[in-house]
């Protein structure tokens, strides 16, 4: 079959089984580019409670550039990656201060914003502007590496020139909006990394790695190397009122500008306690001893695994300040809520929050 037949297929399809998602109700670039930032790591069905969220708390651009970052984590908090969050915190600004608050309509213009990448902006254009662009994210490459039997590594760059011109050629005149949101579809219901369940695509007859029988061949993975593991600690140190030392992460790197309990990565052969004591010391000038581990929280980022280690300690001296942190503070449990911390220390302060209503009922 030509292209235009394999593209009249999927736009048929989609048109029947598209799913039903709240920014695909919307016609404001704003809303759809928040979408596609959210979507960039996270599955559709976690997008979707953050998504109205967010558009709430920040309706327009102007709402989310006017907000201090700290709030815009907070929406993202249990999302992870968050450095989407403040590279479109940034990319708002950018838009508000240099371009009258109107998200820009070219690719040139998007690719510069801050955290726009290529499926970003291709996607924007496509979906918002009704560009005719084909936005390749991984569902649609898969697809595309099937439907033409592309066995190279799709790291490849050359691989990736060669999906973009072959999906390229399947764009419709009209309406690439939906053309680019169907192979979404598709690959995310059907056309599935494992398993793609091949007997109910609309374009399995035309589909070459399915004619082959080599669809679980296609694209090539290449093995994943092992993640490192890391030791790590956090403290939980009271204050005379019995609120807890929090510290802000710097703002750029791994979690950057997230609320933390102090603590790091042990090192060579020291003990987590005396890892726990140092870290306190590196990050907030205090001297501490760590007593009792109170849980143990296993995690994992895309490239490391931690155990962390969770002590209660006391402070035994020194000054508290900003040494290896952006800002501290003694928080109390209303004062946890409203700061936005990464999933593993949320997990800390639920196991310390029981601890501390019987402390109060005890007062
Ligand atoms: Fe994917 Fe199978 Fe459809 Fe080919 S026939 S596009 S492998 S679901």
């Amino acid at each position: 079959m030509s292209s235009p037949g394999i593209t009249r297929r999927i736009l048929r399809w989609y048109a029947r089984h598209g799913r039903a998602l709240p920014w695909r109700r919307s016609v404001d670039p704003y809303a759809i580019w928040v979408s596609e930032v959210m979507l960039q790591q996270t599955r559709v069905d976690t997008v979707v409670p953050f998504y109205e969220r967010f558009l709430s708390r920040f309706p327009t651009v102007e709402s989310l550039a006017a907000a201090p970052l700290q709030d815009v984590l907070k929406a993202w908090e249990n999302m992870g990656y968050y450095s989407r969050a403040r590279n479109f915190h940034k990319a708002a600004g950018v838009i508000v201060r240099q371009m009258g608050g109107r998200i820009p309509a070219t690719y040139d213009e998007l690719i510069r914003l801050p955290g726009v990448g290529r499926y970003t902006a291709s996607a924007v254009l496509s979906i918002a502007f009704r560009k005719r662009v084909l936005a390749l994210d991984g569902n649609v490459k898969r697809v595309i590496c099937r439907l033409f039997a592309v066995k190279a590594p799709l790291d490849e760059r050359r691989t990736l020139k060669k999906i973009e011109m072959l999906g390229s050629d399947l764009l419709p005149g009209k309406d690439s909006s939906s053309f680019n949101q169907a192979l979404m579809d598709l690959g995310a219901t059907i056309c599935m990394d494992r398993n793609p369940v091949c007997d109910i695509c609309p374009v399995r007859e035309h589909c070459l790695a399915f004619s082959r029988n080599i669809q679980g061949r296609v694209p090539l993975r290449r093995k994943r190397a092992s993640i490192p593991h890391r030791e790590m600690t956090a403290s939980v140190i009271r204050d005379r009122r019995g609120r807890v030392l929090v510290v802000q992460r710097p703002a750029a790197g791994l979690l950057g500008g997230l609320w933390k309990f102090p603590g790091g990565e042990k090192s060579g052969a020291e003990t987590l306690t005396q890892a726990a004591q140092r870290t306190v010391h590196e990050e907030v000038g205090l001297r501490a001893r760590a007593g009792a581990e109170i849980g143990t929280i296993r995690h994992t980022f895309t490239h490391f695994r931690m155990r962390l280690h969770v002590f209660e300690c006391r402070k035994t001296g020194g000054k508290t300040h900003a040494r290896g942190c952006a800002r501290w503070q003694w928080a109390a449990p209303g004062t946890l809520q409203s700061l936005p911390f990464s999933k593993a220390d949320r997990r800390i302060i639920e196991m310390i929050m029981p601890d501390w209503s019987a402390r109060r009922k005890a007062e």
